[in-house]
């Protein structure tokens, strides 16, 4: 059911040049299920020759054409969404469903960036004297090193690849090792597409290794990272050593307000299926839950009703909507966070627990009062944890929205048109929803302020992340 995951360099399927591998677990059964194959840097060196090539093939290759390749792959993904859904719920442990919208998602990812590739359009500056011609053109920055978090196999590759490509660039992508098999058919749809060798290439290895390897390297034009807000900063620190161009994805700590005017049925619904999503680790996922005093009981009580009706187990089964921690790691971090946040005087409503010996499952969890001066309140919870605190008027809410240096999404429920407006000017993040989830669509941007970092992965933004810009002044003799 799960094949072993080689690296992709310079159009062929291989083993490192060492033969080593790292185990992949899956999170559900805590079994080892296949291995991946381990980079280190004569492979990274493969890799770098191949994409310097792969640059100099894509970039004279029409936009016209990238297009259609990239279109095609799209059309590989449809086709082949059961295969790499089960591929990603035994890696990575998300309901099938979850994986299958993931995959189907990452398509449509594909076509927006075919659509913008035909669109990278440079412009005519009207000039001061006659006769000259004011050129600003569009230009691929170059080969791309890509690294990609676990949580989201395809979505975080997909959306920086399909910009990447769509912009002419070649690219180095550094998957993760957790979840190695899903991202590996993303790349092999590109490539069966018509990708010409190359212009993708796949490593995987240890992260830091290949980090410090390939920002530097000169060959490398232009880093693109998701990943916590520390890690961002060690790696926003050396590109800025080297003069890379860098788009930065890091951690959040969303506000999900509720007003005491919102439909609380459909605040209940809404935020649990945000919160819960992918076990909750998910950098845009609503963590800090804001609720105006009068609603606040009735509140909880309607959102705990949704936690616990939440099926959580084995993400192949069917009827499961919450699957494994993704690792190991996540089940401790958690149960301090909630532990501490217990010291400092919050009240447990539900959850708190691993549940069973075998595979990292955990409970749907709300914690309710939490004082600001817990862990959690300050640190990124990326898990199935909701913290709920009450607020008194509108310049609370937004005082505390605000507190943290984190400023990726946020997310509000108000019948007023006049408080949503009054959000919209006030909340300091990349990405704000009201009264409905509509967060990353390929055609809107995503991104963040502040800690969480710089650059946008949607929107005619995402393409532009990956293009020089050119001026061009042209006078006639
Ligand atoms: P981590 O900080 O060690 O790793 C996060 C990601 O960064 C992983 O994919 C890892 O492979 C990569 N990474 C780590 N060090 C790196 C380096 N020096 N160079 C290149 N890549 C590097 O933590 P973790 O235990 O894997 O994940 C936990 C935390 O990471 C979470 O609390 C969350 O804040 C963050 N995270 C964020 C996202 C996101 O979508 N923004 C996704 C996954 C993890």
């Amino acid at each position: 059911m799960y094949a072993n995951v080689q690296l992709f360099i310079d159009g062929t399927w291989r083993d490192s040049l060492s033969g080593k591998t790292i185990p992949v677990i899956n999170p559900a059964t805590e079994e080892v299920i296949g291995h991946v194959a381990h980079a280190e840097i004569p492979d990274l060196d493969l890799a770098l020759t191949a994409v310097e090539k792969g640059f100099e093939t894509w970039r004279k290759v029409s936009a016209f054409e990238r297009s259609k390749i990239m279109r095609k792959t799209a059309d590989l993904l449809r086709e082949r969404v059961d295969q790499i859904a089960l591929t990603m719920t035994l890696e990575q442990g998300k309901p099938l469903a979850e994986a299958r919208g993931e995959t189907l998602g990452a398509a449509d990812t594909i076509d927006w960036f075919a659509e913008e590739a035909r669109r990278a359009y440079g412009r005519v500056v009207p000039a001061r004297s006659e006769g000259v011609y004011q050129l600003v053109i569009k230009e691929p920055v170059g080969p791309v090193a890509a690294f990609t978090p676990w949580n989201f196999p395809l979505n975080q590759v997909v959306r920086k690849l399909s910009a990447a490509l769509a912009a002419g660039c070649s690219i180095i992508v550094k998957a993760p090792e957790e979840t190695p098999g899903s991202p590996a058919e993303l790349i092999r749809a590109f490539a069966d597409a018509g990708v010409p060798e190359g212009v993708v290439n796949l490593v995987y290895g240890v992260p830091a290794q290949i980090s410090e390897y390939l920002i530097p390297h000169p060959v490398i034009k232009k880093i693109s990272f998701t990943g916590s807000t520390p890690v961002g900063k060690q790696l926003a620190a050396l590109a800025g050593l080297h003069m890379k161009r860098a788009t930065m994805e890091l951690g959040g700590h969303a506000p999900a307000i509720v007003f005491d005017d919102a439909d609380l049925d459909v605040a209940a619904t809404m935020l649990s299926s945000a919160k819960f999503r992918n076990a909750g680790q998910v950098c845009v996922a609503p963590t800090r839950f804001l609720v105006q005093e009068k609603v606040y009981d009735q509140f909880i009580e309607k959102f705990t009703a949704k936690a616990k009706a939440l099926k959580v187990g084995d993400g192949t089964q069917e009827g499961i909507t919450m699957g494994p921690l993704a690792n190991e790691r996540r089940a401790p971090a958690l149960e301090s966070f909630i532990q501490d946040a217990i010291q400092h005087g919050a009240e447990l409503v539900t959850g708190g627990s691993r549940i069973g010996n075998k595979g990292y499952f955990f409970e749907p969890t709300i914690v309710a009062n939490v004082p600001t001066s817990a862990r959690v309140m300050n640190e990124e919870p990326f898990g199935p944890l909701a913290l709920v605190s009450s607020f008194r008027d509108f310049e609370d809410a937004v005082a505390e929205s605000n507190r943290l240096p984190y400023g990726l999404a946020a997310y509000a429920i108000t019948r007023s048109a006049k408080t949503a407006t009054a959000l919209a000017q006030s909340i300091e993040s990349g990405m704000l929803t009201i009264n409905h989830l509509g967060l990353a669509l390929p055609e809107v941007p995503f991104g963040g302020i502040k800690d969480s970092g710089y650059g946008s992965e949607g929107g005619l933004e995402a393409i532009e992340a990956y293009l020089n810009t050119k001026f061009v002044s042209q006078g006639s003799l």
